[in-house]
């Protein structure tokens, strides 16, 4: 039987390699898509080109706070995975209103909608900063939210709205919280696209603070593959940690960078740290690895150097994102 799934947000990065996947040759052979993006300035249509032609494939140009496109989307699909979100931290902290309007008011729109058609599986990715910062060990899902930043608290939101409907009306609510995730087609606005296009340039990168802030790096791929374990094998209102096992600081990571693209210490512009900059996240991941079989398989140096080559071979893609 045919699956129909609406992926929100499909034409951002993750959400994009998510659709790719699942209509690829490693995905579910029983699945039809719509991606559901309003296109902001992080949403890519070209990220969705390999599977334009797919007739299982379908996009449609929307808002997730639209409630009459919402409710008719919902009603025709049997599942939602949720990516759609204003996602770049940095601009949380310079005005707050469109993440509160997109992560919390749309996720609102999504759940009154799911609530009168009963979709069969609801999967919504959230992200590890809604723990805040840990300075020692990891989060586990049963640990209080403490986010830091406002997009943070806007996930964090957004993530309690949801289990209350599971709570309250029995929805099959299932959340994703990922670590940092890197890999090709990411915005450039992003840490790692940022630097690599800059240095790629031939400009400086600017370093937060001391460079001492500590990030767990999971491969989007592995991302992905969490996800459609979520999708197929989790259970209605729980929760699931996916990390990605190579801690860094940015110290560290900016060093890995500079030897990749063939740059020294000469490019890197140390600036004052962003404000309220969370020191360190770290997901435990056990429980979805006990339970569902994940494990990251990506190396990172490997797919560190991947990446790279990507941004390296498709200028195109992100020169008009740069301005450059
Ligand atoms: P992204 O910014 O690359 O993509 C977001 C997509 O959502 C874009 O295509 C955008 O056009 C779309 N969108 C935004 N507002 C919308 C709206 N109101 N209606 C419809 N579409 C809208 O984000 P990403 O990095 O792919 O992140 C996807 C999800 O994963 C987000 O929920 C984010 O919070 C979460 N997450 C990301 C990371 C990461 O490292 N990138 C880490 C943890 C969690």
């Amino acid at each position: 039987m045919t699956t129909r799934i609406l992926v929100t947000g499909g034409a951002g990065f993750i959400g994009s390699h998510y659709v790719r996947t699942l209509l690829g040759p490693r995905g579910d052979g029983s699945v039809r898509v719509t991606v559901l993006d309003s296109l902001t300035y992080a949403g890519n249509p070209a990220n969705l080109d390999p599977i334009r032609g797919d007739e299982r494939f379908a996009f449609v140009h929307g808002d997730i706070c639209d409630t009459p496109l919402v409710d008719r989307l919902i009603a025709d699909h049997d599942q939602i995975v949720h990516f759609a979100a204003e996602s770049h931290v940095d601009r949380s902290v310079l005005g707050a209103a469109e993440f509160v309007r997109t992560n919390v008011m749309g996720m609102q729109t999504l759940l009154a909608a799911a609530l009168r058609h009963a979709p069969r599986v609801f999967v919504h990715i959230s992200t590890d900063e809604v723990y805040g910062s840990v300075d020692v060990g990891a989060s586990t899902e049963t640990d209080p939210l403490r986010p830091g930043s406002a997009y943070a608290a806007t996930k964090a939101s957004s993530d309690l709205l949801a289990l209350s409907y599971h709570h309250t009306h029995g929805l099959d609510i299932r959340i994703t919280r990922c670590s940092n995730n890197y890999g090709t087609h990411q915005h450039p606005e992003k840490v790692i696209p940022r630097f690599v296009t800059t240095l790629l340039s031939g400009h400086r990168v600017p370093l937060y603070g001391d460079g001492g802030n500590l990030r767990n790096w999971l491969h989007v791929q592995d991302h992905v593959d969490a996800v459609e374990l979520v999708r197929k094998g989790g259970s209605p209102g729980e929760i699931y940690n996916i990390g990605g096992g190579t801690e860094l600081s940015n110290k560290e990571l900016t060093a890995l960078l500079l030897d990749a693209v063939g740059a020294g210490w000469d490019s890197v512009e140390f600036v004052a740290d962003r404000k309220g900059h969370d020191r360190r996240y770290a997901v435990d991941h056990g429980k979805i690895t006990a339970l569902l079989g994940y494990r990251p398989r990506r190396d990172f140096r490997d797919s560190l150097a991947e990446t790279v080559a990507w941004y390296r071979d498709h200028r195109s893609w992100w020169a008009p994102l740069t301005g450059s």
